[in-house]
């Protein structure tokens, strides 16, 4: 019988011990607790979900809506744990957390093809494993992995927000780039009124709290935006949001702007564009509604929310291929957080993907790409082949999907054609392969 290594039974190590269980490989999966736990987990349960108990939208003209249906027809343990355990939620997908904890618990341990150790993994094992010990990695292992791949895995302290294009109102949007350097940037011009009242806004906006275990030291090289706006009424004009070098930049009252929020390209389709110097710890709905005062992003779609905590992840692109195993050693995979996926379902979603391909490569088969057609291989190719600036933990979303060919100009049914053709593939990848009979 094949066998297999999985280091932490959150949710991408839980996922991928299942997929290779059913596969027929065993698992030794490994987890710390209850020996130790993170600063940030709470229960000795598996897969326990460390803030929210929202799995995000459950529908299909949302990107992550279509990731969970994706996953649902793929057989995923965690999809059936939180369609057994959900909780009213309107069009979103909440669970009761105990009780997701306690099935994923319970099938885990309950498989005969999986044996649990309890144990905290100091150094990565010889033989096939696969790495899915989340954002808060640290300690020996850690180091393991930082000497393995030689460079320090990043700490993401602070993000700002990325938003689609599409949701932009382009009529108050122009674009060009500062002192004439191109035509890169989207500029969102404010006049005097609309700025001072954007920062009187952004000062009363309620923050998220932070963590005991963050060390605000990071945060001080990193400045969120509202902290910016605390040092003084003029800071931002003068920073990030300083209105020189646009040239025929007029604000709504046909002058000059006072205040500029530029927006940059994030991805190479030109599809996500990032608020520039707007890194933030305000909460989402703060977020939404603050940001929301800039020009032409009244009725902005934000693919990620500003974040702020502390979350190592690989420089995904140099090390991972589009099954999550690392170039240079195939046998080594990873999974979940640790890979630059962000978000409860993205992270089942990448541990389903590496196990599915390990599975795949023990029993001597071909690998599955489930390509960028799909929710699950969109995340999988953002995270090996983002080519952009700065990798950055991404959630899922329409815009890192392949475009269709004649795509509707109305952006709900761009969204659930799109989502319709991920689910044919995925069907016909079902009922081509043995693996799902
Ligand atoms: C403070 C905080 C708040 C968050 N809030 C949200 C949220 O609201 N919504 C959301 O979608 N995402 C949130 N996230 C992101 C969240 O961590 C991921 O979505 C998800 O939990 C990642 O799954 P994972 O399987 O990669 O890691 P985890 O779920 O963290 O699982 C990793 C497992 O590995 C074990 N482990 C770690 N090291 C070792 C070791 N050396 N040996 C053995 N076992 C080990 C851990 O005990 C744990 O059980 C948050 C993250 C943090 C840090």
């Amino acid at each position: 019988m094949a066998q297999a290594a999985v280091i932490g039974a959150g949710l991408a190590g839980c996922e991928a011990a299942h997929i290779l269980s059913r596969m027929g490989v065993h698992v030794r999966l490994f987890e710390m607790k209850p020996v130790r736990r993170s600063p940030a987990h709470n229960s000795d349960k598996f897969c326990e979900l460390v803030c929210s108990n929202s799995l995000r939208s459950n529908k299909l003209d949302n990107a992550v809506g279509l990731l969970k249906e994706e996953l649902r027809r793929l057989g995923s343990l965690i999809m059936e744990a939180a369609d057994k355990t959900a909780v009213p939620a309107g069009g979103a997908l909440a669970v009761d957390r105990e009780s997701f904890a306690s099935y994923v618990t319970e099938a885990v341990k309950n498989d005969p093809n999986i044996e649990v150790i309890t144990e905290e993994i100091s150094e990565i094992p010889e033989g096939p494993v696969i790495i899915a010990t989340g954002p808060l990695t640290d300690g020996k292992l850690l180091a393991s992995i930082e000497e393995l791949l030689g460079e320090s895995l990043h700490f993401f302290d602070a993000a700002a927000p990325i938003v689609t294009l599409d949701s932009l109102d382009m009529s108050k949007v122009s674009r060009a780039s500062r002192y004439e350097r191109g035509s890169d940037y989207l500029n969102c011009p404010m006049t005097r009124l609309e700025y001072f009242t954007f920062v009187r806004a952004l000062l009363a906006a309620e923050t998220a709290p932070l963590h005991e275990f963050e060390n605000i030291k990071v945060f001080e090289g990193c400045m969120p935006v509202e902290a910016m706006a605390r040092r003084g009424d003029m800071t931002l004009a003068y920073g990030p949001m300083k209105p020189v070098g646009l040239k025929g930049c007029t604000a709504s009252d046909g002058k000059p702007p006072f205040a500029v929020v530029q927006l940059r390209q994030d991805n190479s389709e030109g599809t996500l564009f990032n608020i520039v110097g707007f890194q933030t710890n305000l909460k989402f709905g703060e977020q939404k509604r603050v940001f929301g005062m800039i020009p032409g992003l009244e009725k902005a779609e934000f693919v990620r929310y500003g974040v702020m905590h502390r979350n190592s992840f690989l420089r995904s692109p140099k090390h991972l291929t589009p099954f999550y195993s690392l170039r240079m050693r195939p046998k080594i995979y990873f999974a979940g957080q640790i890979t630059g996926v962000e978000g409860y379902i993205e992270s089942a979603s990448s541990g389903f993907t590496a196990g599915l391909n390990l599975g795949l490569q023990l029993l001597g088969k071909n690998k599955i790409d489930f390509t960028r057609q799909t929710a699950i291989g969109s995340l999988a190719h953002y995270v090996s082949e983002y080519n952009g600036g700065s990798f950055q933990p991404m959630n899922a979303n329409f815009g890192i999907m392949e475009s269709l060919p004649d795509a509707p100009r109305d952006k709900y049914k761009r969204y659930l054609a799109l989502s319709e053709r991920a689910l044919e593939y995925i069907d016909m990848m079902i009922s081509e392969d043995e693996l799902w009979k």
